[in-house]
């Protein structure tokens, strides 16, 4: 399985990055780049194109091919829980600043979850490398400025068309 980064800029300060990931879209869509560089792969038969449905809050790309429907967390880490993509990226943000470590008590007052919630996404993310089912590192640096965002856009409408 392929690997994919989600990668913030380093010294990322709060503010920008709560600009940037502040919201469950913004950090949807930062998934979906870091999971599809050059657009939608079904994970399934490697169709590129796909219907793309609302289900919940959430988007579900349908494969034009073989009509598989997944969901940019289907098959990661975040799948299967229900912490909002907002607190991993926030967790994942919290421990890639703290350098000399952070404590799971110090990770649950910021992210205002219980600390089992907490315990597991700490316990996710730290395995993470080792994990068979890892899609996602996370390390260095984001490209989410908004000339990125531009390529994506004209990328996604180039597809579209
Ligand atoms: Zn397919």
């Amino acid at each position: 399985m392929s690997m994919h980064r989600v990668q913030f800029q380093p010294g990322l300060s709060l503010p920008d990055f709560l600009a940037q990931f502040g919201s469950e879209a913004q950090c949807e869509r930062a998934l979906e780049q870091a999971r599809w560089p050059e657009g939608f792969r079904c994970p399934e038969c490697g169709d590129a194109h796909a219907y793309v449905l609302q289900g919940g809050s959430r988007k579900i790309f349908q494969c034009r091919g073989c009509r598989k429907q997944t969901s940019v967390i289907a098959g990661t880490l975040f799948q299967s829980t229900h912490v909002p993509l907002t607190v991993w990226f926030l967790a994942i943000y919290l421990i890639n600043q703290a350098k000399t470590g952070l404590s799971t008590l110090a990770l649950k007052r910021h992210l205002g979850v219980s600390y089992p919630t907490t315990r597991m996404i700490r316990d996710k993310l730290i395995r993470t490398p080792s994990e068979p089912d890892s899609n996602y590192t996370f390390q260095g640096n984001l490209r989410s400025t908004s000339a990125s965002k531009k390529s994506v856009q004209s990328r996604k409408q180039a597809r579209d068309a």
